[in-house]
This record gives C-alpha cells, structure tokens and sequence, in this order.
C-alpha cells in the first residue's frame, strides 16, 4: 500500500511506479484512509480481530455506490446510458438482405433506438446451426452506423471476439451464458469500449455485480449490466424476469441497469408488459428483439417482436418512463436509490 499525503497532487500520485506484473494492478483510492483500506481487503479491522468477533467483509469495492454516490452515466459518443434518456436497444434476429436491414434500421432510428445489437462474431448456441456471415454482418453494421447513426452492439465469447469487436462496435456484450467467463471479463477490462454485461440465468445479483467488478478491476469503468432472467419453476416462460434485481441493484451499485424483455421470456406476448415494468421499476432501458419474420427458425426470434408491435411497445414504454422520471424528481419515496 502506498499512502500519499492528502494534499498530493495528481501528476504526484501518477509518478508512483507500481508493480505491474501479470495478474497484478494498482488501484487509486482516494478519499479513503490506510485503516479503512487494510479493513476492506482483509476484512478484519484490528479492533475486531482482536476480538473474537467475526465481519463479514463488503464484497464489493468500485461497483459500489457507497463509493460512488451519483449513477454512472457510460458515454458512447453523444448517447448517454444511465441517465435522464431512455436507452434502447435493438437486436435483430435475422437479416436476410441488405434492403430489409436498411429497411428496419430506418424504422428505427425514427423510433429514437440508439443502438443496434447482433451476434456477428459469436458461434451458435448449438453446433449444428448455422453460423452467422461474421464479415458480410460487421460490414452491413458499419454501413447502418454511417447511414443512421444507430450505435453497433456486438456480443463477445472469448479473447479474439473481443479483438475483432472492438474493432467494428461501440459496445461490447458479454451474454449471460459468459457472465463468469473470467478471461473474458479480464479482457473485457482492458478494452477501451464500453461492455454490456448480462446476468447469467444461474446467478444471484452478488454473482453478476462481483463479474462486473472483475471489468472495474481491470480498468474499465464503462460498465453496463442487463437483467435477462433466472431460473425458476415458472414453466411458461424460458426465464424468470427478475425485476426485484432492478432496484436492488441501483440502491448497491451506481452503475446504469438495462433489462431484456426478449431472451428472458422467449415469448413475444410477455416482452411488452414487462418492458413496461422494467422501465416502472427504475431500468434506463431496453435490449428488444425485432424480427419481421415471426415464423423464422431462429432461435432468438422467440422473444421478438414484429416491427409493428416494437413500434407500439416503444410508445407505451416512453409515456411509462416520462411519468416516472417526473415522479422519481417530485418523490424521493418512489424511488429506492
Ligand atoms: C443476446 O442478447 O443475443 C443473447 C443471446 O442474450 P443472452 O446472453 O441473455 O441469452
Ligand atoms: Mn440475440
């Protein structure tokens, strides 16, 4: 531990040499004291340990936002994801032509989307189905982002999608099926782009804020997790949309939460009422399934909505979301952060 006297300069705290072995990496903790500093790693503060009292350590260090008091607002260019604005984004399930990709992409764009989601570079849930076109895909991305400014998502699965992702997209998504990848999340902490990062459907909110924890860790503070739903009993929905994660997570964590109506429910019926209750529980906002082939064998178009049906979904969610911005302004007792 290196401890800098209180009124050190910045260039002062930046001259001091750390080790920076693999595995090994400095962290800054201002504000805080040695005492408080060695009671956290160890969790056993020397009053205590004395004693024979036992503490249970935080868990958490910089996703916390005992730490961080005020919500983290991750910039993507002009779009802003954690704050005032309303963030959706859109994936699509298949593109079949370049026509209809440009086709729907307009829609969307009119529809305020700011992004646009696909899994160019991640192989198939089976290994039997076929593969997405990775090259024909990213380039079709980056021909929408000139022509609409719609910002490009793309999920990751190992070291090497992280290389050719951070090339063509704005934002990285690690899915839920990756949450504990733990190489990955190491990667993703060392990439300069933002990272989406689902909630596995196996994992508690310690297990997911923690997985975040590992990006923090590794540098990256542009953390932005999403709620897609766990396990449960409830045998009529492919997961269970945890909604109670929403507000435990803000009232813990000052990082931005986004919810998946889609690949929690797999069941296009579901998506818009509990889009609606996402965004009334306090989400900054929505990943959304679009496929205008309903009747596609894909397996993320179950969970996705024509056009036609986003489009109406869109308009109900952003009255939910005026009302309660409004509400959360005039009522602290609405809001549970
Ligand atoms: C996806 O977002 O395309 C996806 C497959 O999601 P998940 O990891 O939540 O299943
Ligand atoms: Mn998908």
């Amino acid at each position: 531990m290196v401890v800098m006297k209180t009124d050190a300069k910045p260039k002062q705290v930046a001259a001091v040499r750390v080790i920076t072995e693999p595995g090994l990496s400095a962290q800054a903790m201002p504000e805080s004291s040695p005492a408080k500093i060695r009671e956290e790693l160890v969790g056993l503060p020397t009053s205590v340990s004395r004693s024979n009292q036992t503490r249970i350590p935080e868990p958490y260090k910089l996703i916390a936002r005992k730490r961080h008091p005020e919500n983290s607002v991750v910039s993507v260019d002009d779009v802003k994801i954690g704050d005032s604005e309303l963030t959706i984004i859109v994936a699509l399930s298949n593109i079949e032509s370049r026509e209809k990709a440009f086709c729907i992409a307009e829609t969307l764009h009119r529809s305020g989307a700011q992004f646009l989601h696909y899994s160019a570079v991640k192989p198939p849930g089976s290994p039997f189905a076929l593969k997405s076109k990775e090259q024909e895909a990213l380039k079709l991305g980056a021909e929408i982002k000139a022509q609409f400014g719609l910002k490009i998502v793309v999920e990751v699965v190992d070291e090497a999608t992280v290389d050719i992702a951070e090339r063509y997209s704005d934002i990285i998504q690690i899915g839920g099926r990756n949450m504990q990848n733990f190489s990955l999340l190491r990667r993703a902490g060392r990439s300069h782009v933002p990272v989406i990062l689902k909630r596995a459907v196996g994992a508690t909110v310690d297990d997911w804020l923690l997985a975040a924890e590992y990006i923090l860790v590794g540098g990256n503070a542009r953390v932005v997790l999403c709620e897609r739903g766990i396990r449960t009993f409830n045998e009529y929905t492919h997961a269970t949309l945890d909604l109670a994660s929403i507000p435990c997570v803000r009232r813990v964590s000052h990082l931005p939460i986004l919810v998946d109506p889609s690949h929690s429910t797999g069941t296009a019926f579901m998506v818009a009422p509990l889009a609606c209750a996402a965004i009334a529980a306090g989400a900054h906002g929505l990943l959304v399934e679009v496929n205008n082939e309903p009747n596609s064998s894909s397996a993320d178009a179950l969970g996705a909505l024509t056009l036609k049906q986003y489009q109406q979904m869109i308009s109900t969610v952003r009255a939910i979301h005026h009302t309660v911005s409004n509400g959360c302004r005039q009522s602290r007792a609405l809001s549970a952060f």
